[in-house]
Parts: C-alpha cells; structure tokens; sequence
C-alpha cells in the first residue's frame, strides 16, 4: 500500500463541485495540494487562493471534456507538473501513464492504478485510506462504456474493489441518488440500498455531496459490485451466470433505464 514519505499528517481533501454534475478535488496536506481533475478552472482557482494553497500537480483520471476542459486555464494560473494517461494533449505534460505507476509528488506517494472500461485509457489514484475513482467507480454505481469494453470495466472495479475496506471513494461525478434508485429498481426491498439512498438523500438536503462513501459501504449498496451475488443474479433471472455476465446485464439494464 503506497505510504507518505517525511509526514505522519493524514492529508485532506476538497471537494469542489464543477460543471453541472463533476468532481474536482484538492488533496491537501499544510498549505500543499494535488489537484485531481480539471473539469472546469475558475472555481478550482479561488479555493487554491481563498485557503492560500500551493499546487504541486495535477493529476488526471482521464480525458473526457468535462474532466480536462478547465486544465490549460488552471495550468496558467498555477504553473505545475501535470500527470495523466497517454491520450492527455497538454504540453506541461511530464509524465503520460500507460500502466500501474508509483507517484511521488513532493513528498506525497500515489498509486496511479490503470482502470480501463468508462474509456480505454483510465486511472484511478489511491494514497492512505483514499481513492479517486474517476469515471469508472461512481458512487452507487459505475461508468458508461465509452469506448472501452464491459469486460475491462469489471475487472477495473474488482481491482478497486481489493483495495483496504476503509478507503474513502471520491468519484468523478454527483449521480449517487439516481444510481440507488436504479439499484432499488431491480432490488426493490435491499436494506442496505434503502438505508443508504436514505444517507445519501440526507447529505444532499443539507447541500454537501454525496461522498465520499467507504469501500466497504460501497460494496454493500453498488449493485454492480454485487454482480457476484446470488440476489443480484437472481433478480435479473441469471441465476447460473457468472459474475461478469450479470454485470454486463446490469449495465445494459442502466444504460436503458
Ligand atoms: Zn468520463
């Protein structure tokens, strides 16, 4: 498991909601930060300057529009290494990830963990108990298949799914509430759906986001990571499929629903 280097300070992270429904975080530790995404600038500027951080890097999950948009503005404003997948086109570019790759990153270690299948060049970053998921783990659910295939997706997510149970998942967009609903529509009475679309719903009311949500919740309540599960199988009549065939069902269901 990647660990700190020269502090026993846990870091932080910020939430900053952009776009209509994205994700852009600061992993912050003192007055340093790790920006991951950059879906849009302007909002991700003033929180650097509203709590006088210095950006040391950004990082990038992947290259859909609305994870990228706001780079070259944030990149202008705070001059830093930028790190992200090989389809990333940004000249301050310094380090293009193809696979599973150590990060050091003034001090800081990140596990850059390569999870294909929301699209075919993916990755999700994981330091102490924290992971940013991107695209391919949405709390509650999962991504659509944009590009890549149903069968790297689930591998991706079962790879996330081995990481230590206490992580906090931070993902890339806020579509939590509707995935349980969906979730609930093909597990009407799933207590642990129940109670956490109940969570989730208090959350928002109170205007915080839906996350970040622990792994091992996540397991609990993501019908896609129960794909293995005899109920899930059971409630889409596939009883004597395999894990990875009800998942691609429950993908298709969702992306119909
Ligand atoms: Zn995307």
């Amino acid at each position: 498991m990647p660990k700190r280097l020269g502090s026993k300070a846990m870091p932080t992270v910020m939430t900053i909601p952009v776009l209509r429904d994205n994700f852009v975080y600061l992993l912050i530790e003192g007055e340093r930060a790790i920006c991951i995404d950059a879906g849009e600038a302007g909002p991700v500027i003033a929180a650097i300057r509203d709590h006088k951080l210095t950006l040391d890097a950004i990082l990038i999950t992947h290259t859909h529009y609305d994870h990228i948009d706001g780079l070259t503005a944030l990149h202008d404003q705070h001059p830093c290494p930028i790190m992200g997948p090989s389809d990333l086109d940004h000249p301050a570019t310094i380090r293009h990830i193809n696979d599973d790759t150590e990060l050091v990153i003034d001090g800081a270690t990140l596990q850059a963990i390569k999870t294909p299948g929301h699209c075919p060049h993916h990755f999700a970053y994981h330091t102490e108990s924290i992971l940013f998921s991107g695209d391919v783990l949405l709390t509650g659910a999962c991504g659509r298949i944009l590009g890549g295939t149903p069968s790297q997706l689930w591998q991706s997510l079962n790879r996330l799914m081995h990481l230590p149970a206490d992580t906090k998942v931070y993902c890339g967009h806020e579509y939590t509430e509707d995935n349980l609903r969906f979730a609930l529509s093909i597990l009407p009475d799933d207590p642990a759906i129940t109670q956490q679309l109940a969570n989730i719903q208090a959350r928002l009311s109170q205007g915080d986001p839906s996350g970040p949500v622990r792994l091992d919740d996540e397991i609990r309540t993501n019908i896609f990571l129960r794909s293995g599960n005899a109920d899930v199988a059971q409630a889409l009549n596939m009883a004597n499929a395999d894990a990875e065939q009800v998942f691609i069902e429950l993908r298709r269901r969702k992306d119909h629903w």
